[in-house]
């Protein structure tokens, strides 16, 4: 299945923004994770096995290269900010800045507030209409069983309470999406 996710950030905007797919750790959770799926769609485009780090059975990261002493993502054109694999990049890459975090048996999306745009845009009507897009695409079925199969991808975000923002959360099971924002914030 290919997933498609519509953006809230116009393209022209992140093209001229660094924000995204350079790391200060190479070791940094920020690190896109991709799902196997994921990886033998971008093998079968032509790409070798070692820009994938396998962290664990089912979990996988891109791997990130040196660039003038900064760690960036393989698939970076770093001089013109492309993607290399565009059309194919994980789910992870399409959702950033929003993020999939997990607490206890809970999901949550959540949106991260370094980015810029997101900062400039939070009190939108645009943005409140994207959450209420992004809703529904959660909850369709391909996707929520793409989750549910790949549940590394929501990761605890713990150390960077302070540049994040909560969302809405969904339910572990049949990833339904809760309004009660009392109980997506229980911890
Ligand atoms: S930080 Fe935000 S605006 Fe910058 S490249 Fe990333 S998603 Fe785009
Ligand atoms: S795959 Fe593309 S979008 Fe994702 S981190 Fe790498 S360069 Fe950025």
């Amino acid at each position: 299945m290919k997933i498609k996710l519509k953006q809230f950030i116009p393209k022209e905007c992140c093209l001229k923004c660094d924000g995204c797919c350079r790391f200060i750790d190479k070791k940094s959770q920020w690190v896109p994770r991709i799902a196997k799926s994921e990886i033998l769609k971008i093998l079968k485009s032509g790409f070798p096995q070692h820009l994938f780090s396998k962290l664990n059975k089912n979990d996988n990261q891109l791997n990130l290269v040196n660039y003038k002493g900064i760690n960036i993502c393989a698939f970076l054109f770093p001089q013109t900010n492309r993607c290399k694999i565009y059309n194919n990049r994980p789910f992870d890459c399409q959702l950033y800045p929003f993020i999939l975090m997990r607490n206890r048996e809970k999901i949550f999306l959540s949106v991260h507030l370094a980015c810029p745009f997101v900062k400039e845009n939070l009190e939108k009507r645009e943005f409140k209409n994207y959450l209420t897009y992004l809703k529904e695409f959660l909850n369709k079925k391909g996707i929520s069983s793409f989750i549910r199969k790949n549940i590394f991808l929501a990761q605890d975000y713990d150390n960077f309470q302070d540049e994040i923002k909560l969302l809405f959360c969904l339910d572990n099971k049949k990833l339904s999406l809760h309004e009660n924002k009392a109980s997506c914030v229980q911890r």
